[in-house]
């Protein structure tokens, strides 16, 4: 077995004991291999130890590695941040988007989404802190863009996201955690069918399984060091 192979073969167990131990039922929780600048021919490696949900952050990186991969059925996820002039670029060439975090994005990825796809799956990114200048909506918006998005026939809500704390303590991880999980469910309680949390990095996957991550985004474990 290559590396990336027993690296995926680890994360899987790690999950799997992860679930249990944290009362979640068996199999919840989605593997996202975050690629970014990673080859196209180490993607392909992934691929053929049986990874098929990728996720990228930048378009143009993106857009030459799923032209290399077509040949393959992977599920291309978008993860980065999401500039107006990139949402034709990603409601072109992916499955999902996890970085939606306004009106106006909402309604240009409808637009530009096309006719010969599915519609396209949404994850609204949701900021946690204010003052934090990675994106994401405030929690106040939430539930206005969750309500137009569901009326976008071109678009399928899903979920919601957010970008790791910056913090090694695994108190402080699983409160910013547990505060999205709470957004959630606040949502599904108000009609909004959501199934995804996309939660938990490399960095803090075991505080975001814990919290009811059902979508971990890991990079660096499964591939290396960038
Ligand atoms: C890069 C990235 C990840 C993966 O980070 P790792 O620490 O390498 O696991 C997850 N989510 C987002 C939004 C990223 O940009």
């Amino acid at each position: 077995m290559n590396e990336i192979a027993q690296r995926f073969d680890r994360l899987k167990k790690h999950i799997a004991a992860l679930e249990t131990h944290h009362s979640r039922p068996a199999g919840c929780v989605t593997l996202l291999a975050v690629s970014k600048k990673q080859s196209a021919g180490t993607v392909r490696s992934a691929f053929d130890a049986g990874v098929r949900l990728f996720g990228e952050n930048y378009l143009q990186e993106a857009r030459d590695k799923i032209l290399q991969l077509h040949d393959l059925p992977i599920e291309w996820h978008f993860i980065g941040q999401l500039q107006s002039n990139k949402t034709r670029g990603v409601a072109e060439h992916f499955a999902w988007v996890h970085s939606v975090s306004s009106l106006k994005q909402t309604e240009r990825l409808n637009d530009q989404r096309p006719d010969h796809l599915p519609p396209l799956n949404i994850c609204l990114q949701v900021n946690l802190r204010p003052g934090d200048n990675r994106g994401g909506a405030e929690q106040c918006n939430l539930a206005a863009i969750a309500d137009a998005c569901v009326r976008l026939p071109r678009l399928r809500l899903r979920g919601l996201m957010s970008l790791p704390v910056l913090t090694d303590n695994p108190t402080q991880q699983r409160d910013a955690f547990h505060q999205l999980h709470q957004c959630y469910l606040a949502l599904k309680a108000q009609g909004f069918p959501l199934d995804t949390l996309s939660a938990g990095t490399t960095h803090d996957y075991e505080a975001a399984i814990a919290e009811g991550s059902t979508m971990v985004r890991i990079g660096t474990a499964l591939f290396g060091p960038r």
